[in-house]
């Protein structure tokens, strides 16, 4: 397939782009660059250049409408047991809330009490594809210590200045989350649709068990980042809050609500 530069807002080549456009803004030579990198791109995933620029200009669609939708912080929510969560949805709603719940009781018998008061929640997620259920991927918030201190390069260090367990993580993140969690913090930057109280309670995007257990799953089920933004659909989630006798549901954050988005958490 041949790729010209038609400078119309809402195509590239002969793609047509519903309501937003990747080439929008960009010069002769930045297209040219940009199609170089995207066909580079579409050869490290197997596919062709048509099939991976239709599906970007899909996940920018959803982008938009992602950012649309409004935060709005809910309050603790209760359990769910392995039985409700059956009834719900099935294998995979009952596996995950049993693999959370292990996890909590082994964190809390095991757990340093320093440690255990510095953990706030634990969140595990599972895919399903047709009859096919994932393992669970369960992981808690990354702790102060680890997350460490942010530097002028926007970087995140710990106390000797190498960088922090959080920004190793992050440096690592599965290409579907990363491109999800990029886009993120530039819309975070101009505003999302949340009330203060709750963007400060959301604290540092990524740091919570959401991301990282999404992280753990994603690598295992599609490392290359192939299935696109659509996996999402197929995952199922359950965050357990483990302060208060750790007896609750808790619901994502202003971050974890749109870098989750289209996760489907049980118990909320
Ligand atoms: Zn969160």
């Amino acid at each position: 397939m041949c790729w010209k530069y038609t400078g119309d807002k809402n195509m590239i080549g002969d793609i047509v782009i519903d309501d937003i456009s990747i080439a929008e803004g960009l010069s002769h030579k930045q297209f040219l660059e940009y199609i170089k990198k995207k066909t580079d791109e579409a050869e490290e995933l197997g596919i062709t250049i048509d099939e991976h620029l239709k599906e970007l200009a899909k996940n920018l669609s959803k982008k938009s409408l992602r950012y649309k939708k409004v935060y709005i912080g809910r309050e603790l929510q209760s359990l769910v047991d392995e039985v409700k969560a059956f009834k719900l949805h099935g294998r995979i709603g009952k596996q995950t809330v049993g693999k959370v719940n292990r996890e909590v009781d082994r964190l809390i018998i095991e757990s340093s009490p320093t440690r255990l008061d510095k953990l706030v929640m634990v969140s595990g997620m599972t895919y399903q594809s047709g009859n096919k259920i994932s393992k669970t991927f369960v992981r808690p918030n990354f702790l102060k210590g680890e997350i460490g201190k942010k530097t002028d390069s926007l970087k995140y260090v710990d106390g000797s200045g190498k960088p922090s367990a959080f920004q190793l993580f992050l440096d690592k993140l599965h290409p579907t989350l990363k491109s999800r969690f990029n886009t993120h913090l530039d819309e975070f930057e101009k505003g999302i649709n949340a009330i203060p109280k709750d963007i400060k309670r959301a604290a540092i995007a990524g740091t919570h068990g959401e991301i990282r257990a999404l992280d753990d799953l994603l690598k295992e089920i599609d490392p290359l980042g192939k299935l696109g933004d659509k996996v999402f659909n197929d995952i199922i989630g359950y965050n357990r809050f483990l302060r208060m006798g750790a007896n609750k549901v808790q619901p994502p954050c202003a971050h974890c609500f749109y870098l989750a988005d289209l996760v489907t958490f049980i118990g909320l």
